[in-house]
């Protein structure tokens, strides 16, 4: 059964991109609770027909480790695309990680190796139906009541992501240099962005810009990805958890490990489950009882 626009109610803003805007809605006949992402297209209605039906690809992408697509429709007026896909209380890493800092609750190696696990069987699955994600980032991964982690706003329309890129704002902090030379790329290109996250998420700051040079030109900052050595974490963390990092940023693609090799490193087989229930820590996060 196909999802309408008039079956779903705007219950909440949840946050706003630079493309969209999220709301936690409900969907009326059945009562489910979701999140719908609006995102201003094009009105050529046949481009917006390509559109939906390269998103309803998504359906056939289900996994633990990726976000569920519930259904797309046009919504109010014809120039907005409407997603609609599982809501994820826990929110977004990178929600987390602001708030974890001000709960001074640590981000501590099980964590971090969780998460690289998932992102790693996350991007196995979407590379076994040939699709790269593209964008992955803290604000991408998701996590749900129960503590796993979901990657979500995948890159599984061409036809979204050119009509995006004429609205597009946002500056490129996580891309792989070969995507910044043009050149080809490939699931090794979001092994990249992943190693970004995972330092970001530990330190509760971006790793780029480097701190100590932190108003660099978008020209120089895509320079610098491509020429200078990349941030890692501090002495404070594993030496399993700065190899992993290092081993995400290697700038030869050709040299970067795959999503498959990177499950085997020693960061996600020894930490990532010291403990099996996170619960108790996301709950201390946000406050939950
Ligand atoms: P950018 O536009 O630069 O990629 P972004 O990823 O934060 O940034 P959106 O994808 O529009 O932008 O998401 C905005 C926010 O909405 C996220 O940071 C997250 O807090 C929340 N959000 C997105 N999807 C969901 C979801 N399925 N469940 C719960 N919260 C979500
Ligand atoms: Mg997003």
């Amino acid at each position: 059964e196909d999802l309408k626009s008039e079956d779903v109610e705007n219950i909440q803003k949840l946050g706003e991109g630079a493309a969209g805007t999220v709301w936690k809605v409900k969907h009326k006949p059945t009562g489910r609770i979701m999140a719908k992402k609006t995102i201003t297209v094009d009105p050529d209605p046949q481009l917006q027909r390509q559109i939906l039906r390269e998103l309803s690809f998504l359906r056939t992408c289900g996994s633990p480790h990726i976000v569920a697509f519930y259904g797309a429709f046009l919504d109010d007026g014809d120039t907005t695309i409407a997603i609609c896909m599982e809501y994820c209380e826990g929110g977004s890493l990178e929600d987390i990680y602001k708030r974890a800092k001000s709960m001074e609750a640590v981000i501590g190696e099980t964590i971090l190796a969780k998460l690289a696990e998932a992102v790693c069987m996350g991007l196995i699955h979407l590379h076994s139906h040939n699709v790269i994600h593209r964008d992955i980032k803290p604000s991408n991964i998701l996590m749900t009541r129960q503590g796993e982690f979901k990657l979500c706003d995948l890159g599984v329309s061409g036809e979204l992501i050119n009509s995006m890129a004429q609205t597009f704002t946002g500056t490129q902090y996580y891309m792989a240099p070969e995507r910044i030379k043009g050149g080809t790329y490939s699931v090794r290109s979001d092994i990249w962005s992943l190693g970004l996250s995972i330092i970001e998420v530990a330190q509760n700051q971006p790793a780029l810009p480097p701190p100590d040079n932190p108003n660099l030109s978008i020209f120089e900052l895509l320079d610098f990805i491509v020429h200078q050595p990349m941030p890692n974490l501090g002495a404070d963390r594993s030496p399993e958890c700065r190899d992993f990092i290092a081993k995400c940023l290697i700038k030869e693609p050709s040299e970067r490990p795959g999503p498959e090799i990177m499950l085997q490193h020693p960061f996600i087989k020894n930490w990532a489950h010291l403990t099996d229930d996170i619960t108790p820590w996301l709950k201390q996060v946000w406050g939950w009882s």
